[in-house]
């Protein structure tokens, strides 16, 4: 898919210019994946989950400090880029430090005497100090191993953003809103996660096609583990689909889930003339087939939508869903439990938000329960999409 292309792309910039800057000798396309295991606690409870994530914030916020001190020329080679969007650099620097510190207070909240990686002092400047000087000297060494694999992928992570970042609003995506009608995932409360899945519907099952019954079984690992999402559908797919059973198939195929539209077709809604057409055709069709499912919603195909979208989405009643925890399932490089081991790294470095992940294709389905799984006694809350604040009107 075009998709799978424009994000390979820009991934593998980031990892050419990673190589080069670290003299790693590895595959420039081999994705930097964190290694869970290394973390030597079991995250298996509310407080260790907080000592989890304040070492992850900890980590990538010392990364942020470093690349804070590069200069234009200097970000342009690191991201092999041409021309950074300084201005855009510098809201996303900005936005990345008000995030972390406000996560590393709420993960604080729960230090006691002795407790690692707790501050040593209740100033909010105190995260940005630490930052700079977080090094695997300062912490307990049985944390060290954990910190060298987790430092590497919070920097290519970091990469990742501000390659985003240079980028904007030229190309827009994830990274920053242009108002408030888009919704990125900040606003829900610590610990909650709304799941969400695009690029469907597939073929059912027993269809030939290579993605054939993926909608299917991840709706199926969904309500093994009762807990329900987001469905952002494309409307040509689901219109093939609908022309191939029922309105009564489809809404028993998407029951106690929400739905949403992901244009009509997958292409950059900030580019296509017929985006605002796009948009109106496929939540019509959904909405129509799916009456109770049916959220106004609308998730722009790699997060791409013109800047001025707002005035046309507020007025249908559609509110723009981003993400900001992007789970890499569409690329067909990761194994399961690489998806499944950035996932975990970045919930604990962003501790809430909207997880981008796609029902068209095959891993999701087995990372999702895993997830859960994993979280069960953390004090996580899997977001109801019902509760979602879906639809924005006004001005
Ligand atoms: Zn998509």
């Amino acid at each position: 898919m075009i998709f799978i292309c424009a994000r390979k792309i820009a991934l593998t910039a980031i990892l050419v210019a990673l190589a080069a800057a670290t003299s790693i000798a590895a595959d420039a396309t081999e994705a930097i994946i964190p290694h869970r295991a290394l973390w030597p606690d079991p995250v298996a409870s509310p407080a260790a989950f907080d000592r989890a994530s304040r070492a992850e914030i900890l980590a990538f916020a010392h990364e942020l400090a470093e690349s804070d001190a590069l200069t234009e020329a200097a970000l342009n080679a690191r991201l092999t880029t041409d021309a950074v969007d300084m201005p855009s650099i510098e809201r996303t620097r900005h936005k990345l430090w008000k995030l972390l510190t406000d996560n590393y207070a709420i993960a604080s909240r729960s230090c006691v005497a002795a407790e690692p990686f707790c501050p040593d002092s209740p100033d909010p400047e105190y995260l940005r100090r630490e930052a700079i000087v977080f090094s695997s000297t300062r912490i307990p060494s049985r944390y060290q191993p954990w910190l060298a694999d987790a430092a590497r992928f919070q920097r290519s992570y970091l990469d990742e953003l501000l390659l985003l970042a240079a980028v904007m609003p030229h190309r827009n995506s994830e990274i920053a809103i242009f108002n408030d009608n888009e919704m990125p995932g900040w606003d829900l409360p610590d610990r909650e996660f709304l799941l969400t899945f695009d690029d469907g519907p597939t073929r059912p099952a027993g269809d030939e096609a290579l993605e054939a019954g993926n909608t299917d079984r991840t709706l199926a690992a969904l309500r093994d583990n009762h807990i329900n999402a987001a469905f952002f559908a494309i409307g040509e797919p689901f219109a093939a689909r609908l022309r191939d059973s029922s309105s009564e198939a489809m809404q028993t195929l998407y029951s106690g889930m929400c739905v949403g539209s992901h244009g009509w077709v997958h292409e950059s809604h900030a580019t296509s003339p017929r985006w605002k057409e796009s948009i109106a055709s496929s939540s019509k069709l959904i909405h129509d087939t799916l009456p109770e499912a049916y959220a106004p919603a609308f998730r722009p195909p790699y997060g791409q939508r013109p800047p001025d979208s707002g005035t046309y989405l507020k007025a249908q009643g559609v509110k723009l869903i981003l993400w900001n925890i992007d789970s890499h399932d569409w690329d067909d490089s990761l194994k399961i439990a690489e998806v499944e081991q950035r996932t975990m790294s970045l919930m604990l470095l962003w501790r809430r938000g909207i997880v981008l992940f796609h029902d068209y294709f095959p891993r999701a389905q087995k990372v999702v329960p895993r997830l859960v799984a994993w979280l069960a006694q953390d004090g996580v809350t899997w977001a109801d999409c019902h509760g979602i604040n879906w639809s924005h009107r006004g001005p």
